[in-house]
């Protein structure tokens, strides 16, 4: 059976920063449309003027790249279907909300929001659920038109029925029952002549071809007018799909603004642009994010095209899923040990770069292999091998201060080590090793104590990569010379 294309649609509003909530739905907008080989979309939701933040936009388009979820059609790469900002569409909603008051769907409403604001307190002092109280519904539609020519302020509502139910079918809900009474008669045009998501949202899905509305389920609520409003046009009505909701990383209670501002200060995020800042690739961003609402095993590490491969609506599920950060680290671990060493060293390269050290491309196609074990997040391997490409290393004195010796004895050891290592004309670790062991074992030192000293001499700090190795990376000249200093330090405590 052939599958029929998807279109899909990721429409954000540009009112702060990018939420990975946003990247989930658009992952799986995008999964779906790769999937049956129909299209992604990015729609920009800016109708609400006043809570547009200036660069938001910017910011999603750059957070979609980044993710490597490349959308077919959208405001900086054009389509059929555009122009795919709403704040360029007015008129195409204005003509709309004029056929719904036409065909008797909805109408001008002149209340003053003076009257408005008089109502609510009203309702809520008799503990009612704030709604209008559809003063305007009954004026004569052509005494309503009049006004509306000379000019004075109106918006437009929706005729919302009054009597029956709306039955709405979600996806993974099934079908959503709603007494048509408890229902308001929402705004869809405001008086700025701007729409209301509740009108913008459902033109332009339909005028944009949209087969499956995939969004957060704080829409919930106003599914049945949404419903509603599709069918007031006669429209056939997309696929929905309400995602499930995001809970604090306890997993108790739903994520606020407070955590996600805690979130910060522990080296994690949930906003898409922080993620490259804190070493996060993309991968393990993508595969975190997959598994949050997608109900594939819990550990299930995929790429994007193997993603695609597995990818349903039916594997979604609207259980709550809770932030946890560990899976991230986990993610992002495990990904970065699929990369190959090539790709691995140029995502690593800036943040070498970003702590000033001048990266030598040949030493780091050496180290990665090194490290590479080591590395949650990308930028570890500042801490794990910047001591690669430093020209010379600080260590602290008392860390090269073996347990159970003293400055002096330490010295001693040093010296013995560098003397050992200046005979040695071949630098490769598998040459190193040996005679190093065995002055170990004359000695009676341990291993520890001996390597531990010429670990912080060499790399200038007490965990490192595999210390022959690392050493032969270094070079001869190098490593002499930073035992020498070390000796140096030893001999003036
Ligand atoms: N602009 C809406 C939002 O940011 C989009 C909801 C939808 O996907 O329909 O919440």
């Amino acid at each position: 059976m052939s599958i029929k294309p998807a279109r899909t649609r990721v429409a954000p509003s540009p009112t702060g920063h990018m939420h990975l909530a946003t990247a989930r739905v658009a992952l799986y907008d995008y999964l779906l449309a790769k999937k049956t080989g129909g299209q992604f979309v990015l729609r920009i939701e800016d109708t609400d003027l006043t809570r547009t933040v200036p660069g938001a936009e910017q910011e999603i388009m750059d957070g979609l790249r980044w993710l490597g979820l490349h959308y077919d059609e959208g405001p900086d790469v054009g389509g059929a279907y555009g122009p795919y900002r709403q704040t360029d569409r007015r008129e195409i909603y204005q003509a709309h909300a004029k056929i719904l008051v036409d065909s008797g769907h909805a109408y001008p409403c002149f209340c003053s929001p003076d009257r408005l604001e008089k109502l609510r307190q009203e309702q809520m002092k008799r503990k009612e659920n704030p709604r209008y109280d559809g003063l305007c519904r009954s004026l004569d539609p052509d005494d309503a038109a009049r006004r509306v020519a000379s000019g004075e302020k109106y918006v437009i509502r929706f005729k919302m029925p009054q009597e029956g139910a709306t039955t709405a079918h979600d996806l993974l809900r099934g079908d959503i029952v709603t007494e048509n009474k408890q229902l308001n008669d929402y705004v869809l045009l405001k008086s700025d002549g701007l729409p209301t998501y509740h009108l913008a949202a459902m033109v332009d899905d339909h005028e944009m071809g949209i087969t499956h509305v995939l969004r957060g389920s704080e829409w919930l609520g106003t599914f049945p007018l949404h419903v509603n409003v599709v069918r007031a046009f006669g429209w056939e009505e997309p696929l929905w799909i309400h995602l499930s909701v995001f809970l604090k990383p306890s997993g108790k209670g739903k994520l606020s603004k407070r955590d996600t501002s805690l979130a910060m200060k522990d080296g994690y995020s949930v906003f898409i642009k922080d993620m490259s800042e804190l070493g996060f690739t993309p991968e393990g961003v993508l595969n975190w994010i997959a598994l949050m609402g997608w109900g594939v095993a819990e550990d299930d590490v995929m790429t994007l095209d193997q993603m695609i491969d597995r990818f349903s609506v039916d594997g979604l599920t609207a259980s709550p899923a809770a932030i946890n950060f560990q899976k991230l680290d986990h993610f992002n671990a495990t990904h970065i040990r699929l990369f190959t060493t090539e790709d691995l060293a140029a995502r690593l390269k800036p943040y070498f770069a970003r702590e000033g050290l001048n990266v030598n491309d040949e030493t780091l196609l050496k180290i990665v292999p090194l490290i590479r074990e080591r590395l949650v997040t990308l930028d570890d391997c500042v801490s794990f091998g910047g001591f690669f490409f430093k020209e010379d290393v600080t260590p602290v004195p008392e860390d090269l201060v073996a347990k159970g010796l003293d400055a002096k004895q330490s010295a001693q050891v040093a010296r013995s080590a560098y003397e050992i290592l200046a005979a040695q004309p071949d630098f490769r670790h598998e040459k190193c090793e040996p005679p190093l062991r065995a002055y170990v074992e004359e000695s009676g030192l341990t291993a520890n104590q001996v390597f531990g000293i010429l670990r912080v001499a060499v790399t200038g700090q007490k965990v490192s990569p595999p210390l022959f190795e690392s050493m032969e990376i270094i070079g001869r000249e190098t490593c002499l010379r930073r035992i020498q200093n070390a000796i140096e330090i030893l001999q003036r405590m």
